[in-house]
Order: C-alpha cells, then sequence, then structure tokens
C-alpha cells in the first residue's frame, strides 16, 4: 500500500506565495485522490508489492489509471518536498548551484529556462529539472501526471530532483489563469537544500547501478 506522506510544513507555510486554502485542496484531497485510486489501480495486478520505479519501468503494460494515478501519487510527492517556507533558500547552493552554473552559466539563465519549459506546457502537466544516466542536468516537461521516470517508448526522461506542478488546482484560487505569476513565484520557495540532497542522491545512484529500475525515488529525508 502506498500512503499519503504528511505535508513537511503548515499548510499556511507556503503563504504568500501558495495559499493555505489550496494548499489544503492540493495535498489532502487531490493528492490523497491520486494514491488511493493508485491503490486500487494496482491491487490484485503483478504490481502490488514493487516500489513506485519498477512500477514506472513498465508503466506501458498497465492502464490509465496506473499510470496517471501513479504519476500524481510520485509527482505531489516530490513537489512537497521541494517546497519550503518563504525564506528557507532563494537561491541554489552546495554541488546543485555548482551544476546549475557549469550547465547553464547562471542560477537567473537556468530560471528562464526552466520558466519556458513550465509556460509551454499546454494544458495540464509538469516541468522538471532531471538528472540524465550521464550525470547531467536537463529540464523537460511531462503531459498530465507522466513522471520523467516512466519508461516510455523505451525511454526515461531522467531523475527528477525539482518539479512544478502546472494543473490550474495548483494555482487557480489565488492565480486564476495567471500561470506566469504562479511560475514566477514558485521560485520564492524552492527548497534548494532538498534539491542539493535528490541531485547527490541521483549522481550517487548512477555511479553505483546501470539503470534506475530500483531507485529510491524522492525518498530524501527531510533535514
Ligand atoms: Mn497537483
Amino acid at each position: 500500500m502506498f500512503e499519503l506522506p504528511p505535508l513537511p510544513y503548515t499548510y499556511d507555510a507556503l503563504e504568500p506565495y501558495i495559499d493555505a486554502t489550496t494548499v489544503e485542496i492540493h495535498h489532502d484531497r487531490h493528492h490523497g485522490t491520486y494514491t488511493g485510486a493508485f491503490n486500487v489501480a494496482i491491487k490484485g495486478t503483478p504490481l502490488e508489492g514493487k516500489d513506485i520505479v519498477e512500477i514506472f519501468d513498465v508503466i506501458e503494460d498497465y492502464p490509465a489509471a496506473v499510470r496517471n494515478n501513479g504519476g500524481g501519487y510520485a509527482n505531489h510527492n516530490l513537489y512537497w518536498q521541494i517546497l519550503a517556507p518563504n525564506g528557507t533558500s532563494e537561491r541554489p547552493v552546495g554541488e546543485i548551484e555548482k551544476a546549475i552554473d557549469s550547465t547553464y552559466g547562471s542560477y537567473e539563465i537556468f530560471r528562464d529556462k526552466f520558466t519556458e519549459a513550465a509556460m509551454s506546457v499546454f494544458g495540464s502537466g509538469w516541468a522538471w529539472l532531471v538528472v540524465k544516466p550521464s550525470g547531467e542536468l536537463s529540464i523537460c516537461t511531462t503531459p498530465l501526471q507522466d513522471n520523467p521516470m516512466m519508461r516510455i517508448g523505451g525511454e526515461r526522461k531522467g531523475y527528477p530532483i525539482l518539479g512544478i506542478d502546472l494543473w490550474e488546482h495548483a494555482y487557480y484560487l489565488s492565480y486564476q489563469n495567471r500561470r506566469a505569476e504562479y511560475i514566477k513565484n514558485f521560485f520564492h520557495i524552492i527548497n534548494w537544500y532538498i534539491v542539493d540532497s535528490l541531485y547527490m542522491a541521483a549522481i550517487k545512484y548512477y555511479k553505483e547501478n546501470d539503470d534506475m529500475t530500483n531507485a529510491p525515488l524522492g525518498e530524501e529525508p527531510i533535514p
């Protein structure tokens, strides 16, 4: 059974950038519903008892309910984890800071490219910063609740270390149709300490393993 992880802060902790009502509904109801429906979708199938990345490895062999709810479960686990109460860290730290600087030139350029990717998602989906098996960083997007670790068409996009939920339920109460403003404010509440620890975990995993089948997706402890 997959369980809804408790929110690692209070509902109002992301204000003024994400309001408390949005966080409460988004976590307790949306994320809660994906989690419950995911358990129902895998019940009695060979996926029962497997970990999330093993399930993502064979996601194309199963119905859309597994893909959509399994993605919804895992994507939101990461989303809540990489957000932080206002003021925790405004800029990348540690190894991820160095990696962003060497890959994109500067944090500001990375932020522009990530914003551009997020704005390019038509309808509901996600934008991600992932680590490729080569260790390189890459910005990508996925539709609906697809996760970059899902093997689709034989390929994975990479190990996600940062993700922004672009479904309207993530921002509509405060921002209505103003997705650009939500994305701009998202950068004020990223927990770069967690993103750094996920980056290090991904690099370590790639050094020790040929693929990510048993990767501990989004399971780094909150410091
Ligand atoms: Mn969501």
